[in-house]
């Protein structure tokens, strides 16, 4: 990836610049400009440039997002960074993470102070307010499992509002804030319960329980964290070799009407059943079996070992990765009448 310029003395935060490049800011390295740039570190800093502006983009890790061109107007990069002990109940502990901690950082962090929940999350990249917008999930967790509620900015109002669980409508990568709340809450704040002890290891996902049983490690949020590092590192291309946005599409659910013609068709179907006789298929078979994967076109292409993640070689645009995307979607949909649907926020 190439150098970061967020921290460059003439990029300062908590001010406007103009005319920034945001290539060092997404994980996929696309180059696409901000006509304005502001990185706000505290709320009140968010409000003094929402009075002035309302951004056209709101920023965190840039991990989930394809720039298919330069970004009009405002780009507000939310890096509130705390972390704080609200409260310590038996056998668990409250916590409160700002927006713009790292989410591997912070997860680390919660594991080295002895708490349990996130360490199956480990080394998913991206800020901690980002987490809740796609309730973000990996080796059989989910964010909200361990999600107390979050504090956003209404940006019209520009009062802090809370959401507890219920309020935030989780879903498969999924939430109100990516559905009819879209645009119009900026997350400053997220809180998490995590267990102090008799901690909840979920096991059975990937390599999870073999390489801790060839380890001989006992079951812990390190070992577990360990682990997942491994498997992830393992199978996942790193952004900072190849320029990536993880997943690019969800993987998508059928009905068992729509899941027994598509199996009649390929019995060799791969399959996970779901609760209310629905069924998941992954993205990645069909788009494998459709004959993408390692498919290179020019500096774009889809990944050789992921038929998930397209990749950015290097000098790649945004348009063209998008072009790509929409040709796979289209080739899959024609050969196995399934839509795919974007995880990541094309913009
Ligand atoms: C190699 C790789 C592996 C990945 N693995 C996984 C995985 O296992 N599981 C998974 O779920 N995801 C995975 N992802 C996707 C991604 O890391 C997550 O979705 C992550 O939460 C995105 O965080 P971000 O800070 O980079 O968000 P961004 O890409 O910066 O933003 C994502 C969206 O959230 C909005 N947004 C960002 N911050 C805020 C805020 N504070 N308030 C309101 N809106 C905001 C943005 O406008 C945008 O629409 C992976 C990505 C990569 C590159």
């Amino acid at each position: 990836m190439p150098e970061s310029n967020v921290n460059s003395p003439a990029l300062q935060p908590d001010m406007l610049h103009s005319d920034v490049s945001l290539r060092s800011l997404n994980t996929f390295g696309l180059e696409a400009k901000a006509e304005r740039y502001y990185r706000a570190t505290s709320v009140d800093s968010l409000k003094r440039i929402l009075k002035v502006e309302q951004p056209s983009l709101v920023l965190g890790g840039g991990s989930n997002l394809l720039l298919t061109k330069d970004v009009e107007g405002l780009v507000v990069h939310v890096d509130i960074r705390e972390r704080r002990l609200l409260q310590e109940r038996e056998g668990c502990v409250l916590l409160q993470a700002g927006a713009g901690e790292p989410w591997h950082e912070y997860v680390m962090h919660t594991i080295a102070e002895g708490y349990g929940g996130l360490e199956n999350l480990s080394l998913i990249p991206g800020v901690v307010g980002a987490a809740p917008i796609q309730n973000i999930g990996a080796y059989g967790v989910e964010l909200k499992d361990h999600f107390s509620g979050l504090k956003a900015l209404n940006r019209e109002t520009l009062e802090e509002e809370f959401f507890d669980e219920n309020s935030c409508k989780f879903g498969y990568r999924a939430s109100c804030f990516k559905g009819e709340l879209k645009g119009k809450y900026i997350i400053t704040h997220v809180r998490f319960t995590l267990t102090v002890d008799h901690h909840d290891h979920r096991l059975n996902y990937g390599d999870i329980r073999s390489i801790l049983e060839k380890s001989g490690k006992s079951p812990s949020p390190k070992s577990i964290s360990d682990a997942v590092v491994a498997i992830r590192s393992s199978k996942l291309p790193d952004p900072s070799e190849i320029g990536n946005s993880g997943s690019f599409f969800k993987n998508p659910e059928l009905s068992e009407s729509e899941f027994l013609a598509l199996q009649k068709l390929r019995p060799d179907l791969r399959f996970y059943e779901l609760p209310e006789n629905r069924y998941k298929i992954p993205a990645a078979w069909l788009i494998d079996q459709a004959g993408w994967k390692g498919h290179r076109r020019g500096a774009i292409g889809v990944h050789d070992k992921q038929a998930l993640v397209l990749v950015n070689h290097g000098g790649g645009k945004g348009e063209d990765l998008w072009a790509l995307a929409k040709e796979i979607q289209q080739d899959v949909e024609d050969k196995f009448g399934v839509k795919l649907n974007p995880e990541v926020n094309v913009i």
